[in-house]
């Protein structure tokens, strides 16, 4: 079950927007993300949020993995968006595992457009861990 997250509060995702101006409304399904970096964006809150069902419905069908378990001990710290252009998004987020060390993974992803709605399709640049960091 997706954490219930307050829509007044600062998104997850890092924009400084609150939830309801930023990734609710794709989250909820009454604003499919408009663009690759929103998209982005509102699978990195999702994942941040244990929404594992907005995770895979966003995941291309012929790349999404069958299942997916989210590991409710990692914790997602932030954010960073390096670069977004054309269907190509690159990207770190931070991550905590079970109070432990900060990873940051990096990753260039491919999104593409089904039926008017943006999804995941699969990363460009195989995702490099780096860690721990401070
Ligand atoms: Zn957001």
């Amino acid at each position: 079950m997706p954490l219930a997250y307050p829509p007044f509060k600062t998104c997850p995702c890092g924009s400084g927007h609150s939830y309801a101006h930023c990734c609710g409304p794709a989250h909820d399904g009454s604003r499919p993300a408009p663009t690759p970096e929103t998209l982005m964006r509102s699978r990195y809150s999702a994942y941040a949020l244990g929404n594992a069902a907005y995770v895979l419905d966003t995941w291309h069908p012929d790349t999404r993995p069958a299942d997916l378990h989210l590991n409710p001990a990692t914790r997602y710290l932030s954010l960073k968006i390096y670069e977004a252009s054309g269907n190509e998004v690159e990207f770190s987020a931070a991550l905590q595992v079970n109070r432990g060390e900060r990873y940051v993974l990096r990753e260039r992803s491919l999104f593409e457009q089904l039926e008017g709605r943006w999804v995941y399709v699969d990363d460009i640049t195989p995702p490099t861990l780096d860690g721990p960091v401070g």
